[in-house]
């Protein structure tokens, strides 16, 4: 006779297999994800100090170097999504009592501050309208008046579209202040130009999901030689023992050792993307994200839309568009994705209801993704009623 056991717990969830649509993402990141990303994601597991797995760092160590265009020794991957390297790029930078310099208006400039504050730091904001970039001489008037340690910025804003340019000018002056730079390339990295070493950036970093097409996760991060010494000469421990990154380095190093476990299938993920990177050429694909963002623009103009950033301060790989006056923008975004199964996004923060956000990265920068959005957007607009007068014959 069998043994019966009964279980206490009755409700076994019965969930079913994953099926999830196929969208076109074109929001404001993730991004769609390169089949052959995902194809290296499915490759068999390997132990974290396998050399074979070791060798796929060193690998991702080299392609990042091209992507940033930096001959850093510290360029890594860092676990977790871009919040977790703009919080190991400001704790390890600045220690409890130091200053940081961060734009006051925007999302990415309060998030800064907010993780300054918590590592101790004070912060002195720039006072800039939401719809420009950063002007150097506000920075160089914030040097002269305050003692700041670290200057942090956002080089493609995701919440505003506005590309920030003189990023060359803006480093220099921080670092004729004895001061370093943490640069945000979260939406510029691999879709515009960026140039670590050229402008002289302290501390970088990008993004897996955004122009790279790959999953979120692992997160491109690069340190610069003088901002490397800062960090190992700081007086207090890091705050946080897992974003520390000397102990980070321990594995990322020429002599790898545990630190923690790795994401190591997104790691393979990253490196197929950084492949992609390379086999395009930086420049071919700084071109593509131009090229086929200038149609979307050229064609939402058409249909009477207005650009929300000045064109000299457009980002391509996030296209940020005025919602027109009686335009309800929840109902275009709810009707692109019901109707076309394609993903925008509305405005953040203080710009909710005024923007829609579309991506152009990565992956998702093609044309046909542009030509299929532009009839979905004048049906959307044509359905509320939207004067279309202003579409060309
Ligand atoms: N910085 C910018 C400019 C971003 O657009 C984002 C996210 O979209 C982040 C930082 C935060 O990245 P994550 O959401 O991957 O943590």
């Amino acid at each position: 006779m069998g043994i019966s056991v009964e279980f206490g717990m009755s409700n076994r969830p019965d969930a079913g297999q994953l099926n999830v649509p196929s969208r076109i993402l074109m929001g404001p990141g993730p991004s769609m994800i390169s089949p052959r990303v995902r194809e290296a994601m499915a490759a068999p597991a390997l132990g974290y100090m396998d050399p074979d797995f070791l060798d796929v760092l060193d690998d991702i160590q080299e392609l990042l170097q091209y992507t940033f265009q930096t001959d850093n020794d510290w360029t890594l991957a860092t676990s977790g999504t871009g919040t977790a390297a703009m919080e190991t790029t400001i704790g390890n930078l600045l220690e409890p009592g130091e200053t940081m310099l961060v734009r006051e208006s925007g999302y990415w400039g309060d998030r800064m501050a907010q993780m300054a504050h918590r590592v101790g730091g004070e912060v002195v904001s720039l006072d800039v309208s939401p719809t420009a970039p950063i002007d150097p001489d506000d920075v160089a008037d914030a040097f002269a008046d305050n003692d700041i340690d670290v200057f942090g910025f956002t080089h493609g804003d995701t919440t505003t579209g506005i590309l920030q340019p003189d990023v060359a000018e803006l480093a220099s002056i921080a670092r004729d202040h004895d001061a370093y730079t943490i640069m945000d390339c979260v939406t510029s990295l691999s879709g515009v130009e960026v140039q670590v070493d050229d402008w002289g950036v302290d501390a970088v970093y990008g993004s897996p999901q955004k122009c790279l097409s790959c999953t979120p996760g692992v997160t491109p991060l690069t340190v610069g030689d003088r901002a490397r010494e800062k960090i190992l000469d700081r007086e207090t421990d890091p705050k946080s023992w897992y974003l520390d990154l000397t102990g980070v380095m321990e594995y990322w190093g020429d002599d790898p050792s545990y630190h923690h476990t790795p994401p190591t299938s997104s790691l393979y993920g990253l490196r197929e993307s950084l492949r992609l990177v390379a086999e395009e050429g930086l420049e071919a694909r700084w071109k593509r994200h131009r090229d086929v963002a200038g149609a979307l623009v050229e064609g939402l103009e058409d249909l009477g839309l207005e650009l929300f950033p000045d064109r000299d301060h457009w980002l391509p790989s996030l296209n940020t568009v005025r919602v027109p006056d009686g335009v309800d923008d929840a109902a275009v975004i709810d009707f692109l994705l019901s109707e076309y199964d394609i993903e925008i996004a509305g405005g953040l923060g203080e710009l909710s209801g005024e923007l829609w956000r579309i991506g152009c990265m990565g992956h998702s920068a093609r044309h046909q993704n542009v030509a299929a959005l532009l009839t979905g957007m004048e049906e959307a607009l044509a359905a509320q009623e939207y004067d279309t007068s202003a579409i060309e014959a």
